[in-house]
């Protein structure tokens, strides 16, 4: 039994699948024109937490999870333009290097990862069926959607119109019809990526991309719909617009999930545009381990703001080394009941966390932490490389306590160097050790 909670409903909701045997979820996915911050990592291994857990529940081969690369923007240009090269170059380069980092971060491949630029076709239809159906006009090589078209438009956020037009700082522009209407279709100038569509050249929206890769993977109604808080307007709110209106009515998605933010040194959210970021790069370049930056994102629950600090990192590094001395080399067996249960309460990941360290049988501790994406290494890979100063010091210390003939002291010692792959050779001279 799994509970969520639900955006739009505002509660924990018993999680039922449309169909047990294919599940749909679909988390948006980055605009590859920069790095990914540390923030925008929490989404994509919270919500892999989910997957890994719907798998566990329903089967591995029930989950059909797509996440999206956004792939034509006005950020993607601007920085191709800075660069003189083509927008596919910029978009290449980064999401290679976003799917690097998601695998540093152990964040398992989604099932389908479509770019926008090889779904605007979908996107076209859409749109022309938008019109059609009298919820969106064209206008001078633009296309809007008029937000009085739809009388549910807002369900998910609860926002007064005024907030919502104020908030969304679009642009209130002489030829809208409405100041909350918004773009689904642009006209590109000659120089810009552009495609030709019944309304000139041009490019889409934001929005549309996500409605579009939606109905080609998923279908029109998913199951679950997740991303970050900050989505929740406008970008979600039009994608259900959207997506319903093209659809006769039928609801985008079942469950909507939303992440809180990641901050910085109390700051109220990390944000390129705040300059208060650390991307998850240089955080590897700094010697983390993936493993260490996954555990801290779930060190909070999901829904929760999380405050990212050294010591932050420093608590997950330590709780890991004993999560692997604890394991051994123990093979995952089954899962602890305990850790399953915390998870399907929402993702409680901190209960989960707690859970997990008060479990004695190894194998069901590895296992159970593989369904948080955790302890994926061997503790000998896990160990290794790490500062042969530290290994010195502990049997320095383990010297001194037989020196004081606390004997048990000197076996925990041993055992625990043992537990990472490290083998001690007492001799006449002194303590030699070394790796398997
Ligand atoms: P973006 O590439 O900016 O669209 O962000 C990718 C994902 O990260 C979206 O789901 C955002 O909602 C989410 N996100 C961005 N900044 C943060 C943050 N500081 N904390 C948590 N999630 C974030
Ligand atoms: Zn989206």
């Amino acid at each position: 039994m799994i509970r969520l909670h639900d955006t739009m409903a505002r509660e924990k909701r018993l999680f039922e699948p449309a169909d047990p045997e294919r599940i749909t979820m679909y988390v948006c996915g980055p605009t590859v024109y920069n790095r990914a911050h540390i923030g925008n990592a929490r989404p994509y291994v919270v919500f892999d937490v989910l997957a890994r857990l719907l798998r566990h529940h329903y089967g591995a081969d029930s989950l059909a999870y797509a996440r999206n690369f956004t792939d034509v923007d006005d950020k993607i240009i601007d920085t191709a333009r800075a660069e003189g090269v083509d927008p596919s170059v910029v978009t290449d380069r980064y999401e290679n290097l976003f799917l690097d980092d998601m695998a540093a971060l152990s964040v398992l491949p989604t099932t389908f990862m479509p770019r926008a630029t090889e779904h605007i076709g979908e996107m076209i239809a859409m749109i022309s069926r938008l019109i059609e159906t009298g919820h969106a006009y064209e206008v001078e090589g633009h296309v809007l959607f008029h937000v009085p078209s739809d009388p549910d438009y807002g369900a998910l956020g609860r926002r007064d119109r005024e907030a919502m037009v104020a908030g969304a700082r679009v642009e209130v522009a002489a030829y809208k019809k409405d100041p909350a209407d918004f773009v689904l279709w642009k006209p590109s100038e000659p120089h810009v990526i552009g495609w030709d569509s019944p309304w000139g050249r041009g490019r889409p929206g934001w929005h549309i991309e996500c409605s579009a890769m939606i109905e080609r993977h998923l279908g029109q109604t998913i199951d679950i719909h997740a991303g970050g808080l900050d989505l929740i307007f406008p970008h979600h709110e039009n994608e259900i617009a959207q997506s319903r209106c093209a659809h006769a009515g039928a609801p985008l998605a079942r469950y909507w999930l939303h992440n809180g933010f990641l901050s910085m040194a109390g700051s109220e959210k990390m944000s390129k545009s705040l300059g208060n970021v650390v991307t998850v790069a240089e955080l590897l370049k700094q010697g983390h381990k993936g493993e260490t930056l996954r555990l801290a994102l779930l060190s909070a629950h999901y829904r929760q703001p999380l405050d990212w600090s050294s010591n932050l990192i420093a608590q997950s590094k330590a709780t890991l080394d004993r999560l692997y001395r604890a394991a051994g080399e123990a093979e995952a067996g089954e899962p602890d009941p305990g850790v399953i249960e915390a998870l399907a309460d929402d993702l409680n990941t901190p209960l989960a966390l707690s859970r997990l360290s008060a479990i004695d049988d190894t194998e069901a501790l590895r296992a159970s932490a593989h369904m948080l994406g955790l302890l994926s290494d061997s503790p000998s890979g896990w160990f290794q490389g790490e500062g042969d100063a530290g290994i010195d010091a502990r049997i320095a210390a383990r010297a001194e306590a037989k020196q004081r003939r606390d004997f048990a002291e000197a076996d925990r010692i041993r055992a625990e160097l043992a537990a990472e792959g490290i083998a001690l050779e007492d001799t006449p001279t002194g303590t030699l050790w070394r790796r398997p």
